[in-house]
């Protein structure tokens, strides 16, 4: 003889809330027996539903035993129990508890995904199941597309899914009209006659409880009467036990992960605008920091690419105090370095290979009727070659122009270009420099912006004696520049000293002999200049000796720096996305509780939940991440195609990008994925 389904051995259940104690059932004593239809009374309140909670394995005894097929169900864990609710039992709720606009084919698949039932045998079992109930050619159907009626034959149909050996309705004509209540009824006593599925119902109204075959009354969460109806049961037919399907191997662990993907992108899809504007943080937080990282990357490679065209073994010597700290105010004259230092230093300093010089000053240029303001330059016949500045057209100025002062210019492109246009030949034109007539010999190949954005081709360079005795007459400018476009501001000079020009420079360019011996050059440039300057120790210099990797190296210093605080607003924003998430996700679980339960009720783990919220939340967060990196590579092209600026995109910013997002799913999404998943089912469905 088989263990009966149910048996029930002097069970209460006590609810406290303060110190109110409710006793719900007070010593329920019960056993039923495989194949038997049990009709459930009594008035409200009498301990009905929570006599079938327990008898569902939702909820436990506060004393007392219940055997459940022969199984001692206190000693079962949170899966087992999960795994008995979803195989081996069937619920029916007054409320229906159908997943909103949900296919009726999928509403009843839904406890196949549990035990990972394979893809096409869940549609099959479904299909028939809802055959079953007469429901043919409604699987399409949403909730709200079927009557009351048809919702329960539903839920009917998903609590049959998996054959289970018992079936619990608490009431479930509650909600519908008499005749369709009848209806639902016979439904159940064929299920009962022909499949021979034990069904135990939940009334109140004595006819609905007359379709059983035995009624159990009771009041006060005792039983009062049990009596049996005197018309004969046939004999049941026996149910075919049930083999639970095999979950074990790789297969179960994919049919799982889909599952929890399929579930969580449902959620998704029926929440699509506010999934979308969710996502919205952490796609500006992804794309900005791809943007942040390329350009901060192409900002770098440029300042480097601009020092190493220049050369490694680079000096820069530039008068005066080459810091505006206001102690220094008045006392660095623009002029200190002379032609005569330059000569000093050339002679004297071995591992010096060449110096060359400037003077500069920005000055109005005129051809015809254009006329464009720019920086004029008076240049050392070694200086465009030291610089790296290429002659695109025409010849260099050479050591004879410089001696004779000639009137000749070169022209820098966006000079030739404002003076010019594109279609005359500017080579042999004479233009007006500070209303000075000179002859163009040449044009400077481009260099383009610095990565400071100044125009290095806005410039005319005239051999240095043509500037300083033709064409600039009065003060330089108190501005230094150095070759990669720093601008240092130098005190005004009180004195006037600067309006006489002869023989200062405003810089000076040295190569060392090698870039080993950068070094050694720096020192004795250094020394040559402070015993020609008369400079006592302890004497703040009238000069600076940098170095272009120094310069180099402060530059991508600052650079980096930048690109940190770029990224660090970016990862703000990932943040101030992933809190959206979490919020969301919180409103989400709260809206769900009822489907949670159900969920529960239906045989998914607590783990179950877990995943399928946690793999929402990172669905969100990573579809923002991919859209965020597409935007993000998007716009770093579009800079660098309108800007001219490289901003190269690494694979390691997209794989950061891409994990930082998943990150951010993850961590912000377990706490409302907890929430969840620790939700007691039976208040879970009866959430309002
Ligand atoms: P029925 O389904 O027969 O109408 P219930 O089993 O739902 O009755 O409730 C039995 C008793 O337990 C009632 O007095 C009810 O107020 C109480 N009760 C039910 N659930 C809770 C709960 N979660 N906390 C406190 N009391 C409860
Ligand atoms: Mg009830």
């Amino acid at each position: 003889m088989a263990a009966p389904v149910i048996r029930v051995e002097d069970v209460t259940r006590v609810y406290r809330s303060g110190d109110v104690e409710v006793r719900a059932l007070d010593g329920v004593t019960v056993t039923i027996e495989r194949g038997e239809f049990v009709a459930i009374m009594g008035s409200s309140g009498s301990g009905k539903s929570t006599l079938m909670a327990i008898l569902g394995c939702l909820d436990r005894p506060s004393s007392g035993q219940y055997f459940f097929d022969g199984i001692d169900v206190a000693g079962l864990d949170e899966p087992a129990l999960a795994r008995i609710r979803g195989r081996r039992l069937g619920f029916v709720f007054q409320s229906f508890n159908l997943l909103a606009r949900t296919s009726a084919l999928e509403n009843v698949a839904l406890p196949l995904f549990y035990d990972s039932t394979a893809g096409t045998a869940r549609t099959d079992k479904a299909r028939a199941s809802l055959a079953l109930l007469g429901l043919e050619g409604r699987e399409r159907n949403t909730p709200g597309q079927l009557s009351g009626g048809q919702q329960q034959r539903v839920a009917i149909a998903r609590a049959l899914i998996n054959s289970p050996s018992l079936l619990l309705a608490d009431e479930p004509t509650g909600n519908l009209d008499t005749r369709t209540s009848h209806g639902i009824m016979e439904t159940l006593v064929s299920l009962n006659r022909d499949k021979g599925v034990t069904i135990v119902v939940v009334t109140h109204e004595a006819d609905i409880a007359a379709y059983a075959d035995r009624t159990i009354t009771m009041r006060d969460g005792r039983i009062v009467s049990d009596r049996r109806a005197d018309h004969p049961k046939p004999d049941a037919a026996e149910v075919p036990r049930r083999e639970p399907n095999a979950v074990n191997g790789p297969g179960a662990f994919w049919a799982f992960a889909l599952m929890v993907m399929a579930a969580a992108a449902q959620a998704i899809g029926r929440n699509r605008m506010r999934s979308a504007l969710t996502m919205l943080g952490v796609f500006i937080g992804v794309a900005a920091l791809i943007v942040m990282v390329a350009v901060g990357q192409g900002a770098n490679e440029m300042v480097r690419k601009q020092i190493e065209s220049l050369g490694t073994n680079l000096l820069v010597v530039l008068p005066g105090a080459t810091t505006s700290g206001g102690i220094r105010a008045g006392f660095g004259s623009a002029s200190t370095i002379t032609v005569g230092d330059a000569q000093a230093i050339l002679r004297e300093d071995a591992a010096v290979a060449s110096v060359s010089y400037l003077i500069r000053q920005a000055g109005q240029t005129q051809y015809g009727n254009q006329n464009w303001a720019t920086s004029i330059q008076g240049v050392s016949p070694n200086y465009p070659p030291i610089t790296n500045w290429q002659i695109a057209e025409g010849r260099a100025i050479v050591a004879e122009d410089d001696a004779k002062a000639a009137l000749v210019v070169l022209l820098g492109q966006t000079v030739r270009r404002q003076l010019f246009g594109d279609a005359e030949k500017p080579i042999g034109a004479l233009v007006q420099v500070k209303g000075v007539s000179l002859r163009v010999i040449g044009l400077l190949a481009s260099k383009g912006q610095t990565a400071f954005g100044t125009d290095q081709d806005d410039v005319v360079m005239m051999p240095f004696s043509t500037a300083e005795r033709k064409v600039l007459g009065v003060a330089a400018p108190n501005q230094q520049q150095t070759p990669i476009g720093w601008v240092y501001t130098l005190p005004p000079n009180p004195y006037g000293l600067q309006s006489r020009l002869t023989g200062y420079v405003n810089q000076m360019f040295i190569q060392a002999v090698s870039s080993d011996a950068v070094k050694p050059a720096m020192k004795q440039v250094t020394d040559t200049l402070t015993r020609r300057h008369r400079l006592k120790p302890g004497d703040i210099p009238d000069f600076g000796v940098h170095n272009l990797s120094q310069i180099a190296e402060a530059a991508e210093g600052s650079s980096r720096i930048m690109a940190l605080l770029l990224a660090a607003v970016a990862s703000i924003s990932l943040v101030v996305g992933g809190i959206g998430i979490m919020n969301i996700l919180l409103v989400s679980v709260t809206e769900r509780t009822r489907e949670i339960g159900l969920r529960m009720a239906i045989g998914a783990r607590r783990l179950h939940v877990l995943l399928q919220f946690l793999a929402e939340a990172v669905f969100i967060s990573v579809a923002g991440g991919i859209a965020g990196i597409v935007t993000g590579v998007a716009a770093s092209v579009a800079i660098s195609l309108i800007f001219g600026w490289p901003a190269p995109v690494s694979f390691a910013a997209i794989a950061g990008g891409f994990l930082f997002s998943a990150a951010v799913g993850i961590f912000f999404g377990y706490y409302p994925a907890r929430k969840a998943a620790r939700l007691d089912p039976i208040e879970a469905l009866r959430y309002e």
